[in-house]
């Protein structure tokens, strides 16, 4: 089947994936060492804004590297790797999944009205 909607970001992780997926895996296994484990069992990176990886002179986002490199799954513009856990920090592949936009913006909302921490109010 054709497709005719493949953006660049798709071919580039269908190219890691397919020709350097020992060197990606090795990669993302090394970057959830370095991040640190918190009491949620989240791997957090000290960053303020969800860490970088550079790969195959490309940077993007290193969760969505390590989803999309560990499951073999390609994300998209129209598929996005999510966070079950909430926090955009942590790299644990445990964590992540993957869905569409429109999930990860049900999502936010959902947190938002009640994933609230009563122990603060
Ligand atoms: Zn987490």
């Amino acid at each position: 089947m054709m497709q005719y909607f493949e953006d660049d970001s798709e071919a580039w992780f269908r190219h890691v994936i397919e020709n350097h997926f020992e060197e990606a895996r090795k990669r993302a296994f090394s970057l959830i060492e370095e991040a640190r484990l918190d009491e949620n069992g989240c791997r957090v990176t000290d960053t303020e804004k969800p860490r970088k990886v550079r790969f195959l002179d490309r940077q993007l986002e290193a969760y969505r590297f390590i989803y999309c490199v560990l499951n073999r799954e390609i994300a998209s513009r129209d598929r996005v790797v999510r966070h079950r856990c909430h926090n955009r920090l942590c790299v644990n592949p445990d964590h992540l999944e993957i869905g569409s936009q429109a999930d990860n913006k049900r999502d936010d909302w959902e947190h938002w009205a009640y994933g609230v921490d009563w122990d603060y109010l």
